[in-house]
């Protein structure tokens, strides 16, 4: 079987360490006989192609980029952009990338930049004196119907271990949450809510170790390109989390010890 990933702007788009998320899913598709072949979604792309992959990533950036970003994401892009998504094409969308595919985000400085208006929700910095939400963050799927199906590829409660680092806050609308935070700022550090889930798009803050971090979030992704893209079921080879299971440990009962100090 075959993947394709698309991967938005990596020139523009992947502060600490989003590309990770990339190299996670080839690298888990190809353990388990999937080729794998990354296109990059940027400026030099003819726009049908962000409508043709079977995954897109996109990472984080900072306002400046945000801001060149959207000025080449108009037109033909936006529209296959869209299509794409609300046809049900998974993606992981982290911190910058969600901002844009709100309806704007208000930078710290500058002009409001106007988003795809994907997600119902809007960003906003709140001025460059403003604490950053930096940090470690716990939170728990809670869309619907991810927070099932991920139950069932991990068996065990979809609990997500990653790290923040934004400006913007994100205020949802009429998207649905993609959990609720236990650790953490998460959207804006008010309501208790981080990311948002649209169709099969997953929008978080949680930066680019997340995919390496909580495997299932990786196998539900591949699972659902290869399942939209040969219609039909497909099961996964089991692979060695080991590793990753050991370290969600470790960082599970640091937030405890810290928790209880
Ligand atoms: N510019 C955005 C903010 O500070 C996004 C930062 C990021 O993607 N890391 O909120």
């Amino acid at each position: 079987m075959d993947l394709s990933i698309g991967w938005l702007y990596p020139n523009l788009m992947s502060t600490y360490g989003d590309r990770g998320n990339v190299i996670c899913l080839q690298r888990r598709s190809q353990w388990r006989d999937i080729n794998v072949e990354i296109i990059p979604l940027d400026r030099e792309t003819n726009p049908e192609v962000f409508g043709k992959v079977d995954i897109i990533v996109g990472g984080g950036a900072q306002d400046r980029q945000q801001e060149i970003v959207m000025r080449d994401l108009q037109g033909e892009k936006s529209t296959a952009l869209h299509q794409a998504l609300s046809k049900g094409t998974p993606g992981v969308f982290t911190c910058g990338s969600p901002q844009l595919l709100g309806h704007y985000y208000e930078p710290a400085q500058g002009k409001r930049i106007e988003g795809l208006g994907l997600l119902d929700m809007v960003s906003k910095h709140p001025g460059i004196d403003a604490k950053r939400c930096i940090g470690n963050v716990v939170f728990e799927i809670t869309a619907t119907p991810l927070a099932q199906e991920l139950t069932e590829i991990w068996g065990d409660k979809p609990l997500v271990i990653g790290f923040e680092n934004h400006g913007g806050r994100t205020y949802l609308d009429g998207v649905q949450a993609l959990g609720k935070v236990i650790k953490g700022y998460g959207n804006n550090g008010e309501d208790g809510m981080e990311g948002a889930f649209f169709h099969n798009a997953i929008a978080t803050y949680s930066h680019g170790p997340l995919l390496a971090k909580n495997p299932f979030i990786s196998d539900w992704l591949i699972k659902k390109a290869l399942h939209n893209k040969y219609q039909q079921p497909i099961s996964l080879q089991k692979l060695d989390d080991s590793l990753a299971i050991a370290a969600r440990k470790t960082m599970l009962q640091r937030f405890k010890d810290i928790a209880s100090s």
